[in-house]
């Protein structure tokens, strides 16, 4: 089987392959900081580190950019509204992304680069842009790109040229607008950019540079003219990323990115969740009303990425469920240990690592790969109650493709192994021995006992037939 992903630019499902195997470049367009992230966003942000994952789980090695947006109308509005520097308003939503990021368990990228530390790119991207004639310099000092000089422009949003509104300039890079027509790639500065620190020369003028050329900058300095895969949520299709796509490729004559991958929107009640609309939550709500960050990616992960979600708490609850179900099981596989496994655990075993491959293959089916996790789940727990299953030796192996296979999703809550599931674990074993004794089958009783000591529990029989559970700090046997 091999990786099928669907492509915005051919509108179809096709056979991944990276252009030089075993690497995949990957750049995501990361967060405009001027105030937190969203849990809208970290559902792009988390697709996307579902789709790194995996293809790092399928063998390939991973080059990942993600860009911060430090710079543009929304930082700098936000900056001069608190009356302070554009870098002392970013940098502790900055902090605040990575914080976030990392309580979702979003591998980090192996760059993040800030736009206003690559402002000299910028400038000599424009002035290629200025060299080639597709771009021109306007009254008012803004550098703009002229899209009817890139024939080849609107092929990724299909937007029709003539629904463009024909001479209208965009000047603004917010971008929740209409038209697009001759995008922005320098705006001169003004009063207000200067007040907050952004504005450098160029030999085009003293501004700063627009949203959409600086990930067309950053990504071809760090990966190059090609990239792979290039990633974001669908409201980036245009005109952001038809901007990136007329930008790099008027300037290196080469196609900019092989594969575009969009994530569907996140609502809330039916609406698309935006600092705008004021009905977004953040990550860190999640954190602190208690939320495991698994629970909340097995909540993403019900939901095809080209889907849009809503969001809603009993869904959350249901999600915490299902991914604590999952913590239960590890739990109960982790304490039996061991190096090789039976045939029983083989055959289960086998069909969770090819129906989750067939699943993920399948253009990232994140709910199917763990629809296939929930029945070896059950399975397996069938497994573990029977005899059969306990008198099995060991689940090593079963266990380290349990964890490769959800640590691609990272739906299982961290407290796993922790004393509760621990205790929960022990008591099981303990009556299980007990009903072993009743049987006379003592040495299988004495395993358990054994199994028991070497987790740090001592188990008593009592005269009712019952049993008594003690935690003993070291293990006498184990050592
Ligand atoms: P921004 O910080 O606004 O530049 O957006 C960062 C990422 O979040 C981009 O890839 C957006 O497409 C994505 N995004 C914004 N709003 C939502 C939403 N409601 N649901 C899913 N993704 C979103
Ligand atoms: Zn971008």
């Amino acid at each position: 089987m091999t990786l099928r992903l669907f492509n915005t630019l051919s509108r179809a499902v096709e056979p991944f392959a990276p252009l030089a195997p075993p690497r995949v470049t990957l750049y995501t367009c990361g967060p405009t900081v001027w105030n937190y992230a969203h849990i809208g966003n970290f559902r792009t942000f988390v697709f996307e580190d579902v789709l790194r994952r995996y293809l790092e789980y399928i063998g390939y090695e991973v080059l990942h950019v993600m860009n911060l947006t430090d710079v543009d109308d929304r930082t700098i509005n936000a900056a001069s509204a608190a009356g302070v520097p554009l870098a002392v308003h970013t940098r502790p939503f900055t902090q605040a992304f990575f914080e976030d990021s990392g309580y979702l368990r979003i591998l980090p990228a192996h760059h993040y680069p800030a736009a206003t530390a690559f402002v000299p790119q910028m400038v000599a991207l424009v002035s290629r842009l200025l060299e080639k004639g597709v771009a021109y310099q306007g009254d008012d000092g803004s550098v703009y790109f002229a899209i009817d000089r890139f024939p080849a422009y609107g092929r990724l949003s299909r937007v029709e040229m003539r629904e463009l509104k024909a001479g209208a300039r965009v000047s603004s890079d917010e971008y929740a607008k209409e038209d697009a027509r001759d995008f922005v790639l320098w705006k001169a500065a003004r009063p207000e950019d200067e007040a907050v620190g952004a504005a450098w020369d160029a030999p085009f003028g003293r501004g700063r540079p627009g949203w959409h050329l600086e990930c067309s900058a950053m990504s071809q300095h760090y990966l190059g003219d090609t990239i792979d895969i290039h990633a974001g949520g669908v409201d980036l299709i245009f005109p952001h990323h038809e901007d990136e796509i007329a930008q790099s490729e008027a300037a290196t004559g080469e196609p900019f990115a092989r594969f575009w991958l969009h994530g569907e929107f996140l609502l809330v009640e039916g609406t698309k969740m935006s600092k705008r609309y004021g009905n977004f939550l953040t990550a860190r709500d999640l954190r602190e009303d208690g939320w495991d960050a698994a629970a909340v990616r097995y909540l993403l992960g019900q939901t095809h990425y080209r889907k849009q979600l809503n969001f809603a708490d009993d869904a959350l609850k249901a999600a915490a469920t299902g991914a604590s179900r999952l913590a239960e099981f590890r739990g109960r596989l982790a304490s039996l240990g061991g190096e090789s496994s039976g045939e029983a655990w083989r055959a289960l075993e086998e069909r969770l690592v090819r129906d989750f491959g067939t699943a993920m293959d399948d253009d990232l089916d994140v709910a199917r790969a763990i629809a296939a996790i929930m029945d070896f789940v059950r399975d397996g727990n069938r497994l573990l109650d029977a005899e059969a299953g306990l008198a099995e030796a060991g689940r090593g192996r079963v266990l380290s493709t349990f964890d490769r296979l959800t640590g691609v999703l990272q739906i299982v809550p961290s407290g796993m192994g922790t004393a509760g599931d621990l205790d929960t674990w022990a008591h099981d074993l303990a009556r299980q021995r007990a009903a072993y004794r009743r049987e006379k089958e003592w040495a299988k009783a004495d395993e358990v006992r054994k199994l028991l000591l070497e987790k740090g529990f001592d188990v008593r029989d009592t005269k009712d037939g019952g049993y008594e559970l003690r935690r003993v700090t070291r293990a006498p046997s184990a050592t």
